[in-house]
């Protein structure tokens, strides 16, 4: 049984050392740039992740069925490349000498959804992403597509993860274990104060999703730029599910059922309320909602105005799948279609996107896919009356996907976490 009623800390030493974790944690994002302050923020923060379950143990005794939960987190963690790498690094940091740190930029250059190339580029640690974005387009870069600048920290044990990656992912699962120790004791929220850092509270997680601030930092040390555009800036906003929203959203188009089972099959309730609001509207945004197993657990506002802008915010979408740990996604929106004509069959690789066509048609879309491999889709064609207004066609199904080249930035990072055991 639980209570709402905030209770005194059952675990207060690990608890704190947790929130203490949370707190070195932004402070090594902000030391970024400093590769001495980096190192230095680094070797306090992973002897601190190290302590938060030794502190947990040394009160096991008073602790209500330790000897059944705890022994399932020891085995996630012997599997786990991430906490394996906690234990070894606090030792060497403790007792032997500094991780092996290696400063390094990434640089992708999408020219298309499926096209991409990766490299990494040597640049002093101390320049930030503007400058570096700076060099770049002074030094000659493609003609099309976008050029994404990642900074990167990487320890040489453990080559695969970026460094506020890898501590984030450490610190979720530690809180999600203090989140267990607390339930045992019934105990939804303690009474450990928040810091000034306001971000860091006393709440816990049940699941291993990233913080939200944690997964906002780490998308500050990348930037984006297109020859023709510049620098692109990221956005996030969330769909606005709140009862005040919801209410305003009744008034204009009446109760809306939002369907509640897993993203697959809720293509077909989520169709119906996309024409509802594209006939009301006369035109419906993009919106992506982002499941672990039948449970929303972000949703996602996308805006773009061209094929480069619409790329990233589907590589952002990306980084949010793996901060949340969602392994279904759900894509509504507007799109354009068109056949081609017998000139470009006949051409083949010639085909001018939809968007730039006179003969372009409107559909609406829902169309969702699984890190299992499962996938549905529904489209229903717009028609425009006289002065504009949207009528929406009976949905149809459609057997090879509108939504796969939007959704390869997704099936690439799913790929990417099955290699990195996650
Ligand atoms: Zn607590
Ligand atoms: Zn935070």
């Amino acid at each position: 049984m639980t209570s709402d009623a905030v209770q005194p800390c059952p675990v207060a030493d690990a608890h704190r050392r947790l929130m203490d974790c949370h707190d070195q944690w932004h402070t090594l994002h902000d030391s970024y740039l400093d590769p001495d302050g980096f190192r230095l923020n680094l070797n306090s923060l992973v002897p601190n992740l190290r302590n938060v379950t030794w502190l947990l143990q040394k009160q096991k005794a008073a602790i209500p069925d330790f000897a059944t939960w705890y022994p399932e987190f020891q085995q996630a963690c012997k599997k786990s490349e991430i906490m394996g790498w906690v234990v070894k690094s606090r030792n060497r940091i403790t007792k032997e000498s500094d991780l092996e740190l290696l400063s390094s930029c990434q640089v992708v250059w999408t020219r298309n959804w499926i096209e991409r190339v990766e490299a990494t580029a040597k640049f002093p640690p101390r320049m930030s992403t503007a400058e570096i974005i700076h060099a770049m387009r002074h030094s000659g870069t493609p003609p099309f597509g976008v050029i994404s600048v990642r900074r990167r920290w990487v320890d040489k044990a453990l080559p695969a993860w970026e460094l506020l990656a890898a501590t984030a992912e450490a610190f979720s699962r530690l809180s999600q274990i203090l989140w267990t120790a607390h339930n045992a004791f019934g105990i939804e929220r303690c009474d450990l104060g928040d810091r000034s850092t306001e971000c860091v509270t006393s709440s816990l997680n049940d699941s291993l999703m990233r913080l939200p601030c944690m997964h906002l930092a780490q998308s500050e040390l990348q930037a984006h730029f297109t020859m023709s555009g510049g620098i692109i800036n990221e956005e996030f906003e969330s769909v606005d599910l709140s009862p005040a929203a919801l209410k305003t959203s009744a008034e204009r188009y009446g109760e809306l059922k939002f369907p509640n089972s897993g993203p697959i099959e809720n293509v077909t309730g989520f169709m119906a309320i996309a024409r509802t609001m594209a006939e009301k509207d006369g035109h419906h945004g993009t919106f992506a909602f982002l499941y672990d197993g039948e449970r929303v657990v972000a949703t996602q506002e996308m805006e773009f105005d061209n094929q480069d802008t619409k790329m990233l915010s589907f590589e952002g979408l990306a980084d949010l799948v793996e901060s949340t740990r969602a392994d279904g996604v759900v894509i509504i929106g507007e799109i354009w279609l068109a056949m081609p004509t017998e000139k470009e069959k006949e051409l083949k690789s010639i085909f001018f996107p939809a968007r730039d066509r006179l003969d372009r048609m409107e559909g609406l879309t829902v169309y969702s896919s699984t890190r299992d491999g499962r996938q549905a889709e529904l489209l229903s064609m717009i028609e425009r009356g006289p002065s504009g207004e949207a009528r929406c066609g009976e949905p149809v199904e459609i057997d090879f996907p509108t939504g796969v080249n939007t959704l390869a930035p997704i099936r690439r990072r799913w790929a990417d976490m099955q290699k990195r055991g996650l």
